[in-house]
């Protein structure tokens, strides 16, 4: 079940009525996250823990995972031709996650997945202008022109959109960290291509709050703490 109430949830579970539902917890028979309900209007959501007489009505876990994405892996849960991050999960509930924030095929470095919904959204969701962070390895050098090009935002006539002001830090020649808060299609690549500079390495070190674990080996993935939980939600 999404967010509602325990009544409508009960009712629906068990079915019976509200005035059934009303008894059941005056009857102190049913616990939310270990302990006894009795407000009809208790909030739930779907990984509340809820039990009647003793018995599970519900108990899913909330998963948040991290992962240092591989070249050549696709982020997307199914795939014909190339292997998919959600393969390279060794975890009986993979198939329950989606992923928040696409990394592209030939991209690396952090990529988030996760069962939670709502959190999803709060890291995707264009209006929380999350930063994401991206190291960018380029064919050919750079120059200040860069950096002012990307503060003012680059005009896309195909979707008719200007790119938000993003950071373009010089860290040598032919690198750059580049942080934004949006993610349009292909957009690292395609404002590198108005320079005609390729781009040959492209890794994600960052989502807002959230680094890349550097124990992490490519194709490696491990679960947030705690603390990375409550930073992101
Ligand atoms: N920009 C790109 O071009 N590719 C990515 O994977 C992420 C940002």
């Amino acid at each position: 079940s999404k967010r509602g109430r325990l009544d409508r949830y009960l009712s629906v579970k068990v079915n019976i009525n509200r005035k059934d539902v009303r008894l059941m917890l005056a009857q102190q028979r049913v616990c939310v996250d270990g302990r006894v309900a009795i407000d009809i209007d208790q909030a739930i959501n779907e990984f509340s823990h809820i039990t009647l007489d003793d018995q599970i009505l519900q108990a899913n876990m909330a998963t948040y995972v991290m992962m240092n994405k591989p070249v050549g892996v696709v982020s997307a849960t199914k795939d014909e031709q190339h292997r998919t991050v959600i393969d390279l999960l060794d975890r009986p509930d993979r198939a329950g996650l989606h992923i928040v924030g696409r990394l592209d095929l030939n991209s690396s470095g952090l990529l988030l997945l996760t069962n939670d919904g709502r959190w999803s959204s709060g890291l995707t969701s264009p209006d929380k202008k999350v930063t994401k962070v991206y190291r960018v390895t380029l064919e050919n050098p750079l120059s200040q022109e860069y950096i002012e090009a990307f503060a003012a935002g680059m005009y896309f006539a195909y979707e008719d959109i200007t790119t938000r002001p993003a950071l373009l830090e010089i860290i040598t020649d032919k690198v750059a960290q580049v942080s934004l808060t949006e993610g349009r299609y292909h957009q690292i690549k395609r404002m590198f291509g108005r320079f005609r500079n390729p781009v040959l390495q492209l890794h994600r070190i960052s989502v807002g709050p959230l680094l890349l674990d550097p124990a992490l080996a490519p194709g490696e993935s491990r679960e947030l703490t705690a603390h990375e939980i409550t930073e992101t939600s």
